[in-house]
């Protein structure tokens, strides 16, 4: 595991988002943010490290959603209300649970989950993801009844997670076609829907570097293949833009939700300026009244995006997986941030983030051609498989 020094040699390498200075208000990023480990994210940032740009200290662009009574109770309930995982395991059919260095190791007939004590962070079969709060101990007294009427009292560590992340992580992925994991997702009309979104295009070129064609072209690229293939499998798919065409943010979601979208999938390169990040991250938004993955603010705030925060987190596990099965790049997993393409997201969406143009290894293998394929299989794949799970049953 990485050192605390090299957490704070992380944190002074922030880096620049591959939309940052575009200038669309409320949309802008860091795309690479190197998140610490476990032991020492939560409450480690050093005083003189630069803050990154926060989309979470921005005044919403849209009306929060309110329902069931205000946000703030919808935040206090989620942030206040932890739950121990050992009350968990019959729920989901955990056999085996084994706790060794602060990582508690679950064992299910289909998948191994480990949670890392203090951390956010979640390993589901291997792939890494960042829940919306971290896994918390606290120390309980049981009193234990003996004979002869005296007690003793038996101290022991209790481990908790978020509701949210119940809900909204632990039920999409242990129990994917569970109707109960339905009720926030959308009500989509037959046939599904894939809108793929190339991010940037026209006037915002996104990242560029030298040698490389901007990420506009290369993500345009990229959703062309993707689309390729699912049509192929007789999926009806739409774009945002199909050519080098100017849109908001804003402009994007609304066209998922105008073309009745099923899913959403924006698609989009990273920049750094440390040259050495690499590898494929996917975006969904954090649970109201959780930070985003690089942050420890939270936001209490529910967004239009949130309606969806289970079936998002389940397709982009299933993009991240698919991605890394098929580059075998590095697992930068499934993170959260309030980008306003998830904020204002009319369905389950996810962004994701193929590569780094920034750094020269990668550079050289997005810009083959076969490379690009493999990238557009994992995409294609990983929406493919989400359908499957998420199909209506017969009647
Ligand atoms: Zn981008």
């Amino acid at each position: 595991m990485a050192s605390l020094q090299r957490v704070a040699v992380a944190w002074l390498l922030l880096l620049t988002g591959c939309v940052a200075g575009n200038g669309q208000a409320g949309g802008d990023r860091v795309d690479d943010q190197q998140i610490p480990p476990p032991a020492a994210r939560e409450d480690a940032r050093p005083p003189d490290a630069g803050i990154p740009a926060r989309e979470d200290a921005r005044p919403p662009t849209v009306a929060p959603v309110v329902s069931n009574g205000s946000v703030l109770a919808g935040h206090t309930t989620t942030a206040l209300s932890p739950i121990p995982l050992g009350t968990l395991t019959n729920r989901f059919g955990v056999v085996s649970v084994t706790v060794a260095s602060g990582v508690t190791t679950w064992e299910t007939p289909d998948a191994v989950l480990r949670f890392f004590d203090g951390s956010r962070r979640l390993e589901f079969n291997g792939t890494l993801l960042w829940m919306s709060g971290a896994t918390t101990t606290n120390t309980v007294t049981n009193t234990l009844a003996q004979a002869e009427g005296t007690n003793t009292l038996e101290v022991v560590r209790q481990r908790t997670i978020a509701q949210a992340d119940v809900d909204t992580v632990l039920a999409p992925l242990l129990t994917p076609t569970d109707q109960t994991n339905r009720s926030d997702r959308s009500d989509h009309p037959a046939p599904f829907i894939v809108i793929l979104d190339p991010g940037h295009g026209g006037d915002d070129p996104g990242a560029v570097v030298a040698d490389m064609p901007h990420e506009k072209a290369l993500v345009l690229d990229v959703a062309r293949r993707v689309r390729h293939r699912l049509r192929a499998a007789g999926i009806k798919v739409r774009m945002t833009r199909s050519g080098d065409k100017t849109l908001t943010l804003a402009e994007r979601p609304d066209f998922a939700r105008l073309r009745h979208g099923s899913v959403l999938v924006s698609i989009h390169a990273n920049k750094a300026s440390n040259a050495s990040a690499r590898g494929i991250e996917t975006f969904i938004m954090p649970a109201a009244g959780f930070p985003s993955t690089a942050d420890t603010v939270p936001v209490a705030e529910s967004y239009p995006g949130n309606l969806h925060d289970s079936a998002s987190l389940q397709l982009a596990y299933l993009l991240q997986r698919e991605l890394i099965n098929q580059t075998q790049t590095v697992d930068r997993g499934v993170k959260r941030a309030r980008f306003e393409v998830l904020r204002l997201a009319p369905c389950p969406t996810a962004l994701v983030e193929i590569g780094f143009v920034s750094n020269v290894d990668e550079r050289k293998r997005l810009a083959e051609t076969q490379y690009r394929n493999r990238i557009a299989d994992g995409i294609a794949l990983g929406i493919r498989i989400f359908m499957l799970q998420n199909s209506r049953p017969p009647l």
